[in-house]
């Protein structure tokens, strides 16, 4: 009997979305509650700064965001807020709130919100990733302070990857929250919608929340469904990314309409059509006559729009 489960027509292709360029050995099986201060001791020890939705970046040369333990303290790390990453290449890799108003710091240092830093490439891909995983996880501390239990404040442990309720004693782990994109196809061609707050001209693959007690297959048929009222027949896994907004994951799929009419819901989307092919092409290299466009090179809708051009050639 042949066997074809890893007979995939390409490389992994969550390996070239933004985000994925993370390169921190998360040593998850070996943290212990000492590892920030066990961390803070290292000399060669690095840290991310992150506050008011920016993180700090020094814009000399190739923009750096892993401040040496001596650079940080100018910016006024929290101690008990400070979480532990990992190590890459054998250096610990910190992570803390800054205390310090950030709208003014000396250069070139600029604190630089999440979103920019990404679509404009600002930080090397591996600290990129290594930013995804910080913000994600100091937003999860910021939003989940109280015990869900018994309401009483919790406290961190774990280099940062658990609170403890010192009443209930119940654990609390940090959360990621699946969300389906999806790209609907159907014949030769796509469709791509557009919400109210794109920016002018943008239109990309549907996408919505995996919903507790829900495959994600299910999920793409249901959101596609309840979007455009298109039923979906095939899906298939394509590829993943973490997405820190502020903690999700998204899961990228290749979803069959089983036909063309469709309705779309106008209170989640403004446009939304089938697009061609041809069309689609200019829209990537951004020579669409209209200015129409698909979404930044490393978000992973355009690598399901990408795939889907290059499976018609
Ligand atoms: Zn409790």
């Amino acid at each position: 009997m042949s066997f074809r489960l890893f007979d995939v027509p390409e490389t992994e292709a969550s390996h070239f979305v933004g985000f994925a360029g993370n390169r921190i050995n998360r040593h998850s099986e070996k943290r212990s509650d000492d590892v920030v201060p066990v961390a803070l001791a290292n000399a060669s020890a690095r840290m991310l700064l992150i506050g008011q939705g920016q993180v700090l970046v020094a814009q000399s040369g190739t923009g750096n965001a892993f401040f040496s333990l001596d650079e940080a303290a100018k910016f006024q790390p929290l101690p008990n807020k400070t979480i532990y990453l990992g190590l890459q290449d054998d250096v610990p890799v910190l992570a803390s709130p800054s205390g310090l108003d950030l709208a003014d710091l000396p250069e070139p240092i600029k604190a630089i919100d999440y979103r920019s830093v990404y679509v404009q490439g600002l930080i090397p891909p591996d600290q990129l990733g290594a930013m995804a995983q910080a913000v994600s996880l100091l937003t999860w501390h910021e939003n989940h302070k109280f015990c869900g239990r018994c309401g009483t404040e919790t406290l961190m442990r774990d280099g940062g990857y658990r609170r403890t309720c010192p009443n209930c004693e119940a654990q609390h782990f940090p959360r990621t929250d699946p969300v389906a994109i999806m790209m609907v196809v159907h014949g030769d061609k796509c469709l791509l919608a557009r919400g109210p707050h794109f920016g002018p001209g943008m239109y990309s693959c549907l996408a919505g929340f995996i919903e507790p007690g829900e495959t994600i297959e299910n999920a793409v048929r249901r959101e596609t469904f309840e979007e455009t009222n298109l039923k979906v027949g095939r899906v298939l896994y394509h590829a993943s990314q973490p997405w820190p907004f502020p903690y999700s994951l998204m899961i990228g799929c290749h979803a069959e309409a089983l036909s063309g009419d469709f309705t779309l819901d106008k209170a989640e989307l403004e446009d939304g059509r089938w697009f061609s092919r041809e069309e689609v092409v200019t829209m990537l290299d951004r020579t669409h006559p209209d200015g129409l466009m698909t979404p930044p090179p490393g978000a992973i809708a355009a690598h399901l729009i990408r795939s889907w051009v290059a499976s018609g050639v």
